[in-house]
């Protein structure tokens, strides 16, 4: 049971074969025997999971209409806000924070009649690629708890690939959900800037930070991309135009289909069983009748260096609310107000937010503002009108999710460069504002699950599932379950 798809858990519940409240109780038990090895939650909140479940059978018996996730369980990142749970940014810094509020997609989803299983630990302040820089636990990779689950969504994926819930959310500002998903061999979509709302997402960096879906399949992660997407007034970055149904439509072919494959994309870097199972996926769609075509953005290489201006300028700006009287962590000791402040955030923040503030400050500061953020943004626009243009030849982008297949837990925690280079194919969808997805396409022969990353133009999350949906019609990858699960 625990190993099924959420649509199939949702016929299950709809034929009255079983009942939320069983399968809430099936997933909390698969946390309490899994999750001290995987370590991919913070909290869980047994009882307000059951209560849910058990409205729902409920309302089931009474008859009552119900909701398109109806008794599905779902994880959260712990930088999403639900009212009276935690939501700590895996910081010490908002170690006690509760929130007062539900975020946009939390009411979504409680309309939809989910199941909130609990609280996903994650990079602090969503900053990394391996969710070491958690300021409580590291999450280890269900394929190899020697290794790091990507980040820095990585408990929501690894929370997914152990079967611990079939469905979670993310949020992704860099690659933080297509990448754990291709480490951890599931299924993860960034939507379009402006298509989910980030009321009550707790903010990196606003201009790119988007929250998205995991599941087993594209056809799971499009049941829950629609469940969330769509227009909300309280995020003024939110788009208004009608959200598409994607869960009616992934079935259906793209023809003709033309794909890009980036020229740029298999420079030096890559490694190379990552390359031998794309360049294997790209046969795939070739056999299926999709003409690939050749595309080239120019800017790419300026990609990790304007983000890192970008996302750190927008961070320094956004983290400066924490200054230990409006929200979280105070420092008991001070003698004035400064010295509180500088005590707060010193004790607060962990090392690697404390280098982005610092890269941010600086690169904002007076003297620097033109010769960095302001040129970032400039090379940002050149990487926009780069995708503008591969979209003119082809209708999805594909290549690698990530250069590598996921590496050992504290290989890279001493090098931030390598570290940064971990997004250096993801990065680019988040300064271009296009929707991104990841999906299971091969292993290593050491057994380590690699991606796919398909890239649409901006609002084309229908195409992007559609054309997703088709490679997995065509191959199991995304059916193999970690033999840890078994
Ligand atoms: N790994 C990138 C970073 O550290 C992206 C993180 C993200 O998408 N939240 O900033």
């Amino acid at each position: 049971m625990l190993e099924r798809t959420a649509r199939e858990l949702s016929d299950l519940l709809a034929r009255c074969e079983i009942s939320a409240e069983t399968l809430t109780q099936a997933f909390l038990q698969a946390i309490r025997q899994r999750d001290p090895q995987v370590r991919a939650f913070l909290h869980v909140d047994e009882d307000a999971a059951l209560e849910q479940a058990r409205s729902v059978d409920a309302r089931r018996r009474r008859g009552e209409s119900l909701g398109s996730l109806a008794g599905v369980p779902v994880a959260i990142k712990d930088l999403i806000c639900v009212r009276g749970q935690p939501a700590t940014c895996a910081s010490k810094m908002l170690q006690t924070f509760r929130p007062p509020y539900d975020a946009h997609v939390i009411e979504r989803l409680r309309q939809a009649d989910a199941v909130l299983l609990g609280r996903t630990n994650m990079d602090e302040f969503a900053m990394g690629s391996s969710t070491e820089n958690s300021a409580f636990q590291t999450t280890r990779n269900p394929w190899d708890l020697e290794r790091i689950p990507g980040g820095s969504s990585g408990g929501s994926a690894a929370a997914v690939a152990a079967c611990e819930t079939p469905l979670a959310l993310g949020s992704d500002t860099g690659g933080s959900i297509r990448q754990p998903a291709a480490l951890c061999g599931v299924v993860g979509m960034k939507p379009s800037y402006g298509r989910v709302s980030r009321y009550g997402l707790i903010a990196f960096a606003s201009s790119l930070d988007q929250i998205g879906p995991f599941g087993h399949d594209v056809a799971d992660a499009a049941l829950l991309f629609d469940a969330v997407a769509g227009h909300d007034p309280r995020d003024s970055t939110s788009v208004n135009r009608p959200a598409p149904i994607c869960r009616q439509t992934f079935d259906r072919d793209i023809e003709p289909l033309a794909l890009g494959v980036v020229r740029e994309h298999f420079d030096a870097g890559l490694d190379s069983e990552v390359e031998r199972a794309v360049r294997e996926a790209i046969r795939v769609y070739e056999r299926l009748g999709a003409k690939i075509v050749e595309v080239s953005l120019p800017h790419a290489k300026y990609a990790v260096a304007t983000y890192y201006l970008v996302a750190t300028a927008e961070a320094s700006s956004n983290l400066a609310r924490y200054d230990g009287v409006h929200f979280g962590h105070r420092s008991r000791e001070h003698s004035d107000l400064i010295d509180m402040y500088c005590r707060s955030r010193g004790e607060g923040f962990g090392p690697e937010v404390k280098r982005r503030i610092m890269l941010g400050t600086h690169a904002l500061s007076s003297g620097y503002k033109d010769a960095y953020y302001l040129k970032a943004l400039k090379v940002r626009r050149l990487i926009h009108d780069d995708y503008a243009r591969a979209f003119g030849q082809c209708d999805a982008i594909l290549g690698p999710t990530s250069p590598t297949p996921a590496f050992k837990i504290g290989e890279r925690g001493n090098d931030p460069l390598a570290m940064y280079l971990a997004d250096i194919y993801t990065i680019g969808a988040n300064l271009a504002g296009i929707p991104g997805i990841s999906i299971p396409c091969g292993f290593t022969r050491s057994g380590l699950p690699v991606g796919l990353q398909l890239l649409a133009a901006p609002f084309e999350e229908e195409k992007l599932f559609r054309i997703a949906r088709t490679f997995e019609r065509a191959t199991d990858w995304h059916t193999r379950r970690p033999r840890f699960v078994s």
